[in-house]
């Protein structure tokens, strides 16, 4: 019968139940706990506003002049005269965006000038440069290991790992945090045939802990497994070049691929992996969050590409990070803060704290003093605990260090996670 079409029949039926199920119902317990905490009257964490941002290390928050001691500006590149002029001459030359995809019409001479820059400053055959960090492990990692492939990662990776390692369809086995004993065991008992990429960080960037890469390159070598990196958190400032732990590990020729991001050291936002693999820039073609998503913007590979190029020679920034990175974390362990190292391992220092109410407390009280540092939580935080984490900055200034160990005294003592002076 023509007349009955599809149309008709559907909305003719009696349906068992027309109101549809609120699929935002899952997280009801979320919204009532943060209402909860909310009405205790405190401020939101997750809802910060920068209404200013003056330099690398001070914006005006709530009307506020306010040191920032939570962003991944290690390098302080953001307001480098040099990235943003070269912005601003992108911007002009070749508009706001490109509108397509690196395959198309979106890889412009920025893109592979940025490439270039990275090629030079790892020292490495070949650079495919993303839209975030966050795509290019999710991109590299699915792409290379699939079915039947095995992915090895430490249990406390980042989340764009694990979302690499569920868009694809490969075998995926955690090791223990940082223990190559663990890692060497699981690797053990995999078929020895089969594809094996080992996925390791150099700065774990919860706790700020470092890994032992020299040892789990040697297990997984030992293994016959493929090697990646996340340097996202140690490009810029560690080893000779800033190239990253791996470089200072001594383990640069037996990382097969090394992944980072433009969001931290080098102050604007993309993503890359390099490689020496001969057979690499094949992942341009098959690597889905590298197809099918725009391309950076002009301006942005080129803020990059300048501030890649000056990374290069950065030696009394680097200094000057470390210095501040070792005097934070001497002057909170002497205030009587519990600390995620015992040393300072990178430029991540996190203060341990005893449960989410005193967290936030301590947080809002850091604030209201002028200082703001990132509220940490599970499910990003391990073994659910709750952290107010530092980064340091190399533009952070000596008297700014003094001012942000004073700030921490008044807040702790205020809220009473650590002792009256
Ligand atoms: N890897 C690690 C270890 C990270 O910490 C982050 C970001 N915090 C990323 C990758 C993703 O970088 P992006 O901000 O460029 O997406």
């Amino acid at each position: 019968d023509a007349s009955q079409t599809p149309d008709s029949v559907a909305l003719t039926d009696v349906l068992p139940n027309p109101t549809p199920r609120d699929l935002l119902s899952k997280f009801d317990g979320l919204i009532a706990e943060r209402q909860a905490l909310l009405d205790t009257g405190v401020r939101d964490p997750f809802a910060i506003v920068m209404e200013e941002v003056l330099s690398p290390t001070l914006a005006i928050i709530k009307g506020r002049k306010t040191i920032l001691l939570g962003t991944y500006n290690y390098m302080g590149m953001t307001f480098d005269p040099d990235v943003v002029a070269a912005g601003k001459y992108a911007l002009d030359k070749f508009g706001a965006g490109t509108t397509g995809s690196r395959v198309l019409n979106g890889t412009y001479q920025g893109h592979r000038e940025c490439e270039d820059a990275l090629r030079e400053f790892y020292d490495m055959e070949s650079a495919i440069v993303f839209s975030t960090g966050y795509q290019a492990n999710l991109g590299v990692i699915s792409t290379l290991c699939a079915k039947g492939d095995y992915i090895i990662l430490d249990a406390d990776s980042h989340a764009s790992i694990y979302d690499g390692c569920w868009l694809g369809n490969a075998e995926v086995v955690r090791f223990r945090h940082n223990s190559v004993e663990d890692l060497d065991k699981r690797l053990g008992r995999l078929p020895v045939e089969a594809g094996k990429l080992v996925v390791l960080e150099g700065v774990y960037s919860m706790l700020g802990d470092i890994a032992p890469l020299k040892e789990m390159v040697a297990v997984a070598k030992k293994h016959g497994a493929m090697i990646l990196c996340d340097e996202a958190h140690g490009m810029g400032f560690f080893g000779e070049h800033g190239r990253g732990v791996f470089e200072e590990a001594g383990v640069a020729d037996d990382i097969d691929f090394v992944v980072g991001t433009f969001s931290k050291s080098v102050g604007t936002v993309g993503g890359f992996c390099v490689s020496n693999h001969p057979k690499f820039e094949v992942m341009r073609l098959v690597t889905r969050p590298y197809v099918f998503t725009a391309s950076l913007p002009p301006s942005v590979v080129a803020t990059a590409a300048a501030s890649i190029r000056k990374l290069m020679h950065a030696g009394d920034k680097r200094e000057h990070l470390w210095k501040n990175s070792r005097r934070l974390h001497q002057g909170l362990r002497d205030l009587g803060y519990t600390l995620g190292t015992p040393t300072a391992q990178s430029a991540i220092i996190a203060v341990m704290m005893p449960d989410q109410a005193i967290t936030v407390a301590t947080w809002q009280a850091l604030l209201e003093r002028g200082l703001y540092v990132n509220m940490a939580r599970p499910p990003a935080t391990p073994a659910g605990t709750f952290l107010l984490r530092c980064s340091l900055c190399a533009e952070h200034t000596d008297e700014q260090v003094t001012e942000i160990l004073a700030t921490f005294a008044a807040a702790g003592r205020a809220t009473g996670v650590i002792p009256q002076a």
